[in-house]
């Protein structure tokens, strides 16, 4: 039963019409660095259907599958309609309605009720049935930035289309995400942006999506940005602060930092006292903004939320509370960073729904 007019619509435009449907988790030291909601739920269920198992399906139906030097998996011929259809041809013969919302599952008379309306509106689904919940907020999102809480768009945003690899933090908290930022004409977008904003979806939630955030322009640590810094000093005493910059940051981003430390336009490394180095360093290492609202991220948006895992029988995702009735997909509390593991959460938790229905006929 499918709302809309078309089954897997949502599937076709997902990578950007190219469809990042799983990944080979190379590099992926713990799960809860991307699976920020349910790693311990994904650990034992990508036993049961990993990603491994996901290429083998789509190669087996006569997909093939490319893997990117990033890790991310795609259809070879790089288009999401190819994932479609091949799923549409394994369910040849299978009943199917299109512009069919179902609104209270139970009340049709069934042997199983699978529901897999994935998130945002297709939660409310949950209303009409007997399961616990964990409140649904948006995930994968850009942060619009203002100077201050009262203060219009940030100067930052001159740079728009800048890229550099850079730490964010929200400050009082353990909330931090690394990885290549990118600079737009909003604020902040980029795997590192879009990671924190995964990190921290409740957070950010709670607040309204306003809170200061910190950015560290070199992800390194605060003694190293002082080193580089009094190198600076000892080798290049007589050139101008502006015209040396040791983290090959782009330049037009070292300039802007060191106007926004203060530093004159004449200033040469020899004058640079203690107070103006110190203030450099805070610049780079922990560089003020404000959160000041949140934009979609295009290529991939998820929501954080949903059936709680706890209501469930994590090894078959039966409701405890109504035999029968079994969740997959983004409507469980399971959700990821960018990179195809929320298909792959997808994929996994319908094998293990379908695997757990098969075995109890
Ligand atoms: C733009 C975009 C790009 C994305 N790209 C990627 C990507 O490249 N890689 C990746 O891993 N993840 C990606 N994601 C996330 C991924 O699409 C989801 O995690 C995944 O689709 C979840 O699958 P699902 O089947 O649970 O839900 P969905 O794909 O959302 O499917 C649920 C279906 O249920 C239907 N429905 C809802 N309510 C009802 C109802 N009451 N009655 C009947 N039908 C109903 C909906 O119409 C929908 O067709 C992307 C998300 C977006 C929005």
């Amino acid at each position: 039963m499918e709302s809309g007019p078309r089954p897997l619509a949502k599937l076709a435009i997902t990578g950007g019409g190219r469809c990042n449907l799983t990944n080979s988790f190379e590099g992926v030291d713990s799960l809860e660095a991307v699976y920020p909601r349910g790693f311990n739920f994904m650990k034992r269920a990508l036993k049961e259907f990993s990603a491994a198992d996901t290429v083998r399906w789509f190669e087996n139906a006569g997909l093939p599958l490319v893997e990117q030097d990033d890790h991310r998996i795609f259809p070879a011929s790089q288009n999401a309609m190819d994932v479609v259809n091949t799923l549409l041809a394994a369910l040849q013969g299978v009943r199917m309605e299109c512009n069919a919302k179902v609104s209270d599952p139970l009340g049709e008379d069934a042997d199983f009720y699978v529901v897999c309306t994935g998130g945002g509106k297709g939660m409310e689904i949950l209303r009409n049935l007997p399961v616990e919940t964990e409140a649904a907020v948006p995930s994968l999102f850009s942060f619009n930035l203002s100077d201050g809480p009262d203060g219009g768009r940030s100067a930052v945003c001159s740079m728009m289309g800048l890229s550099v690899e850079a730490r964010l933090s929200i400050p009082a908290t353990r909330l931090s995400a690394e990885g290549p930022l990118l600079i737009t004409d909003w604020g902040f977008s980029g795997p590192a942006a879009i990671g924190l904003s995964s990190y921290a979806a409740r957070f950010l939630a709670s607040k309204q999506y306003r809170s200061a955030l910190l950015v560290n322009w070199t992800a390194q640590d605060e003694e190293s940005i002082r080193t580089a810094l009094k190198s600076c000093r000892v080798e290049s005493p007589r050139r101008l602060v502006s015209s040396v910059n040791p983290f090959s940051l782009p330049g037009r981003l070292w300039q802007y930092l060191c106007d926004k430390s203060g530093m004159r336009s004449t200033q040469t490394w020899a004058e640079l006292g203690n107070k103006g180095l110190n203030r450099l360093a805070a610049t780079v290492g922990s560089d003020e903004y404000y959160i000041n609202g949140k934009t979609r991220f295009r290529d991939e948006f998820v929501t954080c939320g949903g059936v709680s895992l706890a209501s469930l029988d994590m090894r078959t995702l039966e409701s405890r509370n109504r035999p029968g009735l079994y969740f997959a997909g983004e409507v469980l509390d399971v959700d990821a960073l960018t990179g195809g593991f929320n298909l792959q959460a997808a994929w996994t938790t319908a094998y293990i729904v379908s695997k757990s229905i098969i075995n109890s006929l």
